[in-house]
């Protein structure tokens, strides 16, 4: 039994209130690369996941100002997009990082797919803001033409665009990775998968899949992938060092080794964020229900030592 999966948050690829250009991803990049290869020479098996929210923003911001020349793409070709760059940006910087630390391990980005019910209740109630923000006008005009679901954020004072964020369900190239890494590869092979949660697709009557306009959780979509690979260690890698209790408020305590038991208490009185760290936890509950063994929240700098029971926040099952 081993093997980690390191789901790298939006941080990780590009710095808050950065500007969002490509140099400053591989500089964020750079910096996250060597703990990766510090785990890689660990001989642990490694699994590589990561967010995608900032980039399919700045992709629906080309569509958007782009549609008069260009068609724009739907969004499920914006996630598959956003895997191969980000897969590419893995690959192009860890790559040297083993090297460095005399790993003979080939970085590779594996597309994927992510099936979601057709039937979700998501698709009645879309929740997830993408975009950019609007003014009153604009939104008016774009949930009249193109159907969106609007939303008013009084903290930004703008409109956004609302899109459904259903429950994954299966990762479609869940048993060929895994097939792959049981033939032994997992010691040669550093696969990155399910990047954004996966591209959201639908099955068809006739047993194909169909993309679909909404967004996965990718921190959900990571715990599936660590359960269908069989996978000890489920890692969410986010810009805090782990997750607090009374966060921000006054007796804010950040959580250490934690039981399960402590966690889904927390879970239940709302200590989590939604949509920051709620889904987190629930992708960690998720995957330890679930037959997982460890669940780690921790930033880039203290990773290693939070794999090695030092830091972050840590639930230890089984
Ligand atoms: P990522 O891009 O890594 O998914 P998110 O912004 O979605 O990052 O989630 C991380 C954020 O969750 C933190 O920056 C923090 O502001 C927020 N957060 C909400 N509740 C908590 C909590 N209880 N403990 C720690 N962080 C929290
Ligand atoms: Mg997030």
């Amino acid at each position: 039994m081993g093997g980690i999966l390191v789901a790298l948050g939006g941080n990780a690829l590009q710095r808050a209130g950065g500007n969002g250009s490509w140099a400053e991803a591989r500089v964020q990049m750079r910096a996250a690369v060597g703990v990766l290869a510090e785990i890689a020479s660990d001989d642990h098996e490694l699994v590589i996941s990561h967010g995608n929210g900032p980039q399919v923003g700045i992709l629906l911001r080309q569509n958007e100002l782009g549609a008069r020349e260009v068609p724009s793409r739907p969004m499920d070709v914006l996630g598959a997009e956003t895997q191969g760059q980000i897969g590419y940006l893995i690959q192009t910087e860890l790559t040297p990082a083993l090297r460095r630390v005399g790993v003979d391990r080939s970085v590779l980005t594996v597309i994927s797919r992510t099936e979601v019910a057709r039937n979700d209740p998501a698709f009645r109630n879309p929740s997830k803001p993408v975009g950019r923000y609007y003014t009153e006008e604009e939104a008016r005009v774009l949930r009249k033409q193109n159907g969106w679901v609007m939303q008013f954020d009084g903290a930004r004072g703008g409109w956004r665009r609302l899109v459904p964020s259903p429950k994954p369900v299966a990762w479609l190239e869940g048993p060929a990775v895994r097939r792959l890494l049981e033939a032994g590869l997992g010691s040669r092979w550093i696969p990155v998968v399910a990047g954004g949660g996966g591209i959201p697709v639908v099955r068809r009557p006739d047993g194909s899949f169909e993309g679909v306009e909404a967004v996965i959780d990718k921190d959900l979509g990571a715990s599936l992938v660590a359960l269908e690979l069989g996978l000890d260690t489920l890692a969410v890698v986010t810009d805090v060092p782990g997750a607090a209790v009374s966060f921000g408020k006054h007796g804010e305590r950040w959580l250490g080794e934690v039981t399960l038991e402590e966690l889904e208490r927390y879970h239940a009185r709302g200590e989590f964020g939604p949509g920051s760290m709620s889904p987190k936890v629930e992708a960690g509950l998720q995957f330890l229900h679930g037959g997982g063994h460890r669940f780690v929240i921790t930033d880039i700098p203290s990773l290693a030592r939070a794999i090695a029971g030092e830091a972050g926040t840590r639930v230890r099952v089984g």
